[in-house]
């Protein structure tokens, strides 16, 4: 593989370059935060479009704060710094690009309370991440995390330890997908996605109180279902079997991006096959985030 550059500790350099001790804290203990990223490559327009990269960065600043990671850069200057680094790579895809904070201290201590806090930012060509249009699903016997244990509203590295076991649960059994529950035992969220069902044509989807990542996927799906389609959308608790009895679910999130849930536990999801408004907003997702909406213009951040 070609090498790539990398930001790192404010400078953009080889990736090659960059070695990080064994005995660093983000490594031993994940003491770290990252985000995740797309930019959209435009083929008409010849111009790649970071999507909502000013909101991922705030939310990566929130991550920081919230772990005791400060990293000495604003969100603007985040996004400049990584339209530099899409160039620098010459990106001319579309691209997932993974910010990640972390405690670079080399101490045997699983104390936060040092100063030693490095950013890193790499990237890489990324298109459909699932690999198909339909997902099967299960619910996974792992429980989420909660705002208590590992604050679900940011990203933690460690917390994704709790994401991969329930991942590497159902795809063993030959699902795609995993879905937790929270300990109450409501529907909550995928390792890496939110997650929507169409229930007597609303749309509805878990609230942050149900240990959810306040998702900008989601945040774009409810705005298009809302102000496109018109579609009534309600932030609520689901209980599991709602799920089976809904006329459409489907997942949403930054690598997965707008795909659907046909089976839930070996139940068939409404016809069994990708829904209409599962169909719909996926599209007015793609045209947004390829800058082919004006109203939406405010979520794309031309690189070149
Ligand atoms: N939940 C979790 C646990 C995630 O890791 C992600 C991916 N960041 C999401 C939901 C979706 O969030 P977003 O749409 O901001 O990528």
């Amino acid at each position: 593989m070609e090498t790539m550059y990398i930001f790192y500790d404010g400078k953009i350099v080889p990736e090659n370059e960059v070695h990080i001790s064994v005995r660093c804290k983000g490594f031993n203990y994940g003491l770290g935060c990252f985000e995740g990223i797309r930019a959209y490559w435009d083929e008409p327009g010849k111009q790649l479009y970071g999507f909502r990269m000013q909101e991922h960065y705030e939310r990566l600043l929130q991550s920081c704060k919230t772990l005791y990671i400060p990293i000495p850069y604003t969100a603007d200057e985040l996004c400049r710094a990584t339209a530099e680094l899409l160039r620098k790579n010459q990106c001319r895809s579309t691209t997932y690009i993974r910010p990640l904070a972390f405690k670079g201290s080399n101490q045997i201590a699983p104390t936060l309370l040092d100063d030693d806090n490095r950013l890193v930012i790499y990237c890489q060509p990324m298109g459909n991440f699932a690999g198909k249009d339909e997902l099967r699903v299960a619910v996974t016997s792992w429980e989420r995390l909660s705002d208590n244990m590992l604050p679900p509203r940011t990203k933690p590295t460690a917390a994704y330890l709790n994401s991969g076991l329930a991942s590497l649960e159902v795809v063993r059994r030959g699902y795609d997908e995993a879905l937790f529950l929270t300990r109450s035992g409501h529907v909550c969220e995928g390792p890496g996605e939110n997650v929507f069902m169409v229930r007597k044509g609303k749309l509805v989807t878990p609230p942050p109180s149900d240990n959810i990542l306040e998702g900008i996927t989601r945040d774009t799906v409810m705005t298009l279902a809302r102000e496109e389609l018109g579609m009534e959308v309600v932030e609520r608790s689901i209980t599991r079997t709602e799920l089976y009895a809904a006329e459409e679910v489907f997942f949403s999130g930054t690598a997965m991006e707008v795909v659907a849930v046909v089976e839930v536990d070996d139940r068939t999801i409404g016809s069994g096959h990708q829904g209409p408004v599962c169909r719909q907003l996926k599209e007015l997702f793609f045209q947004v985030a390829t800058a082919k909406l004006k109203k939406y213009a405010g979520f794309c951040y031309p690189v070149y």
